[in-house]
């Protein structure tokens, strides 16, 4: 009998532990919440919805930098595609945005033993013109704006800087490498500017050795002259090093030509699904529909675009009424401007809008692997508790920090919890910004992951909140 007591406590005690035990470490799962999440990897690696919109984006509309003839038909392409989609609500927001185009004269060379060296050089986003015969002047090589500082007026007067920090190649995260190096094409001219530079070239911001030049946005100030700026390949601004190095007096001709227009009228592009419980309850899910003007824009930002048309779409796919409502947000100008997502939390704020979540994928169609996430620690944890929902070859983190340029706003006006797609980055920087970002290095398994893990992630947060 007393043994008998003590064996039914123990076994209390042990199944208490064991429930307690399970709660700690692993999360109840729900069926229904596992299989319609299965479904929408099913449905979105079946049918290639996105795979086909992106297709159709960057062969039928191309290029589509903010202010160009393309931006605006990539505006009506995004609206048709909802509106015959059917979602509830699609519509157009107003917004005034940069205009700039490239002009033809590009072109970088020196002479060594009088024979002519070509550079492969392109433009920044921004950047003015030279004159038709160029800017021809010595070089000075530097990698920090510090350096520019520190060399002072005296030797950078009347030079063309030329800033060559390259990519750590020792970093898992490339992003970490942009990040640190993106300063020569964002401020390079300025710095150079101030110190009196007639011109500023900048090597590449890139993963790899190939000479093939990035351009990205740029920015000059009021307080100093504009000079052209523009991005050398890789290889080119090797080989220009070096002959620095033979010989310091070494002079360049950079020539580039740009032109700046008045603000143009466009448009960010808006589709709903509204909530059948809380429709003043929105989820934001968005990319950004401008481009650079070279390649298609595929990666960046059509996979965005069409991740956010396409989870949409899988909730459609399986009949989903979600409680809250659903938006995709096709964002302009986020390359040179980020008017588009300025004016989305402008507009959010003046109709005292509810926006419970906002995602973006901007980071390209390689296959997902987490989400950034910024918000406060106690939906960190809750969120953590969604990952036994996702297959651990897609999405298998939330990490801290994280969102995306275009909500960014939204986030820093009302405290919006961001999240920011995360994926296998490695080949990013080898055609982030150039001509080689076609619909061509678009895997469609990969791509349509990242459609569904938006998916799957819209769904966890209109059926749980965070
Ligand atoms: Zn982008």
């Amino acid at each position: 009998m007393k043994n008998n007591k003590l064996k039914l406590t123990l076994n209390i005690i042990l199944f208490f532990a064991f429930v307690f035990g399970c709660s700690q470490t692993k999360p109840i799962l729900s069926t229904e919440t596992s299989n319609i999440i299965n479904t929408f990897y099913g449905d979105a690696l079946e049918y290639k919805e996105s795979y086909g919109l992106l297709k159709d984006l960057t062969k039928n509309v191309g290029q589509r930098l903010s202010g160009s003839l393309g931006a605006e038909n990539a505006v009506l392409w995004s609206k048709t595609i909802m509106e015959n989609y059917g979602f509830d609500n699609v519509y157009l927001q107003e917004v005034m945005v940069p205009h700039w185009e490239r002009g033809d004269l590009e072109e970088c060379f020196f002479y060594s033993n009088s024979k002519r060296v070509d550079l492969k050089i392109l433009g920044a986003g921004g950047t003015i013109s030279t004159a038709k015969e160029g800017v021809t002047a010595e070089v000075v090589e530097v990698s920090s704006l510090e350096d520019v500082e520190k060399l002072g007026k005296k030797t950078i007067s009347g030079k063309i800087v030329f800033y060559n920090k390259g990519f750590n190649p020792r970093y898992i995260n490339q992003g970490a490498s942009y990040g640190q190096t993106g300063f020569q094409r964002r401020l390079g001219a300025i710095k150079a500017a101030e110190y009196g530079a007639v011109a500023s070239v900048f090597r590449s911001l890139s993963s790899i050795e190939d000479d093939v030049p990035h351009t990205g946005g740029m920015s000059y100030s009021n307080k100093f002259d504009s000079i052209p700026h523009g991005a050398l390949g890789v290889l080119s601004s090797i080989k220009l090093s070096e002959e620095l190095k033979k010989n310091p007096k070494t002079k360049i001709t950079v020539k580039l030509s740009g032109k700046w227009f008045p603000d143009a009228l466009s448009h960010n592009v808006i589709g709903e699904i509204i909530g059948s419980v809380n429709p003043k309850n929105i989820i934001t899910v968005g990319g950004h529909l401008d481009s650079w003007d070279v390649g298609e824009g595929a990666h960046d930002d059509g996979a965005g675009c069409v991740h956010a048309i396409g989870a949409l779409r899988l909730f459609q796919q399986q009949k989903i009424k979600p409680k809250n409502t659903l938006r995709a947000v096709m964002f302009m100008n986020e390359e040179n401007g980020l008017r588009g997502g300025v004016e989305y939390a402008a507009v959010a704020k003046k109709l005292n809008e509810i926006h419970i979540a906002a995602i973006e994928s901007d980071a390209s169609a390689y296959v997902p692997r987490g989400f950034g996430f910024s918000g406060n620690e106690k939906q960190l944890n809750k969120i953590q508790g969604w990952l036994g929902y996702f297959n651990k070859n897609t999405i298998s983190y939330f990490s801290k920090g994280g969102g995306g340029a275009d909500i960014g706003p939204l986030h820093r006006s009302f405290g919006t919890p961001v999240f920011g797609l995360s994926v296998d980055g490695q080949k990013y920087f080898e055609m982030h910004h150039t001509q080689k970002d076609v619909f061509e290095l678009i895997n469609a398994r990969e791509l349509e992951l990242g459609t569904a893990s938006i998916a799957s992630l819209i769904y966890l947060i209109d059926t749980y909140d965070l």
